[in-house]
């Protein structure tokens, strides 16, 4: 008897019992040995009163399988308990999500015969999905887009792998460099840097919002495109829906330690239980998994057996119609009794084992050489207008070691008056430059320029305007010279 690799299963929410038993079932008949640890998270955690979704034994359980397959999970919209799929991702540091989109046969969309095969490379836990968030006024909230050089080089070096395991010969980057040219531009700047060490590998950049263009246009320019975590989560949704929806896009949460499979879709709480849905995604997660696993015959023959149950006309409702699909069992049936065929018209890829890149794990992995504090912003609460805060401020401030530059208004400069017509809410940033001799800001003045602030104001946050190795390491408001 071969020895059977444990893995967590994870049922989910909605539709994922479903669609995880059509998975399990599957693998189980492709004949991969493997000891199920069924473990729970999700709506029902978050029901019992645990804010995480996720409870110690499950981590206890994929701490020690380190691989998991699970179903979607639900998440409240817009209020409520943080995403148990998020935080699932960030425990275990998966850093790279990767959503393969592929054209499938006998699934008919505008885009058949195209032949769309890309892969999805997405920044997995860093970005704006790192949730941290404030209020900083009762009206104004804030969303803080981390993004590291570190985590960049991981996700770049990672989809150049990713390729070289598939045989793929361009990579794609798309990022939002032109706007945000500290943060997306940091994933721009790692991917050129890196790129020289896959020389057999094209890469190319390209501006996410023309992505998402050139993805409905002309899909099938892509092979992989690496993008940071917000981007991919849209873009990938997008590509799914091009190959017939969600019902056919898989992913892998791949980190150094752990790697987390699951389906690109959520929990369809309107089909669950109604043995209709579309279980392929999880059941290609599954694949993906094997593949992970070193399972590589297996994973192609069950990949090989939908190739050949879709081409046979077996289809769920998704494709169909609700009314005229094959139930999920009964398709999951199909596929295992076509378990050993091989389609005769739908390649399956040959795929070699991955390499993870090898990350230096120092903390601090970009060091500066040199570094310099110039001035401060100082986030600032007032109903007052630009002109008098600006009046205001100066007043206060005139014998501090700072003085006002500049007020902006979410990014756009407002004092100086610039003769624009920016409307300001409550919610101001009053930029403060060291008169003389920046290059230090002692914590005392930092307090005497906070302290007279607060003598009319509310300030609410304040961010060092730093340079390092002489670059500025802050951006210039719009309308700021
Ligand atoms: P969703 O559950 O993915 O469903 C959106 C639509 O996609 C469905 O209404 C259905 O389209 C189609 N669909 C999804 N899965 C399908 C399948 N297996 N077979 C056939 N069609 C499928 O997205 P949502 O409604 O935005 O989110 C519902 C919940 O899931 C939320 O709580 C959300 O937070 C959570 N979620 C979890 C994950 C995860 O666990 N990784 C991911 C995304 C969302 P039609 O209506 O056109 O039939």
């Amino acid at each position: 008897m071969p020895t059977k690799t444990p893995v967590t299963l994870i049922p989910g929410d909605g539709i994922g019992p479903e669609c995880v038993e059509a998975a399990r079932r599957i693998i189980e008949a492709a004949g991969v040995p493997i000891e199920w640890e069924i473990a729970e998270a999700g709506a029902e955690v978050f029901k019992k009163g645990l804010p995480s979704g996720v409870p110690a034994e499950t981590m206890d359980s994929i701490a020690r399988t380190r691989v998991a397959l699970k179903g979607p999970l639900e998440t409240p919209v817009g209020f409520g308990e943080k995403s148990a799929n998020v935080t699932l991702r960030k425990l275990y540091e998966t850093y790279a999500n990767v959503r393969p989109v592929r054209e499938m046969p006998g699934v008919t969309t505008p885009y058949s015969g195209r032949g769309i095969d890309l892969v999805m490379v997405r920044e997995n836990v860093e970005d704006l999905y790192a949730g941290i968030e404030y209020m900083q006024t009762p009206g104004v909230a804030q969303a803080l887009k981390l993004i590291s050089d570190k985590g960049c080089e991981k996700i770049a070096r990672f989809a150049f792998e990713y390729a070289r395991s598939e045989g793929r010969t361009k990579v794609a980057c798309a990022t939002k460099a032109n706007i945000m040219k500290l943060s997306e531009g940091t994933l721009k700047r790692v991917f050129e840097r890196v790129a020289p060490d896959y020389p057999e590998i094209e890469p190319w950049h390209v501006i996410v919002d023309n992505a998402a263009h050139q993805l409905v246009k002309r899909p099938e320019q892509f092979e992989v495109i690496v993008t940071t975590n917000m981007n991919g989560d849209i873009l990938s949704d997008l590509s799914s829906a091009l190959i017939g929806g969600l019902g056919f896009a898989p992913s892998a949460n791949i980190g150094n330690d752990v790697a987390i499979f699951e389906a690109v879709h959520g929990s369809a709480p309107k089909y669950a239980g109604k043995n209709v849905i579309n279980p392929t995604a999880v059941i290609l997660s599954g694949v993906l998994m094997l593949r992970y696993l070193g399972h590589f015959e297996q994973a192609s023959a069950i990949e090989h057996a939908i190739f050949v149950t879709l081409e046979s006309g077996v289809l769920t409702g998704d494709v169909l119609g609700y009314d005229r699909g094959t139930p999920t069992t009964e398709y999951t049936d199909a596929i295992i009794g076509n378990l050993g065929k091989r389609s005769a018209t739908w390649t399956v890829r040959d795929v070699r084992p991955l390499q993870l890149p090898k990350i230096d794990p120092a903390p601090d992995y970009v060091k500066a050489t040199t570094r310099a504090v110039v001035g401060l912003d100082v986030f600032v609460e007032s109903p007052m207008t630009a002109a008098e805060l600006g009046a205001s401020l100066m007043e206060l401030t005139h014998d501090t070691r700072l003085s006002l530059k500049m007020i902006s208004s979410r990014g756009t400069k407002v004092f100086p008056p610039t003769g624009a017509l920016t409307e300001s809410g409550d919610h101001f940033r009053c930029r403060f430059i060291i008169k003389e001799a920046p290059g230090d800001l002692p914590d005392e003045d930092v307090n005497q320029l906070l302290a007279r602030i607060s003598r009319r104001h509310i300030w609410m946050h304040i961010e060092k305007l730093q340079e390092f190795d002489g670059e500025l390491g802050f951006t210039r408001d719009q309308g700021e010279n």
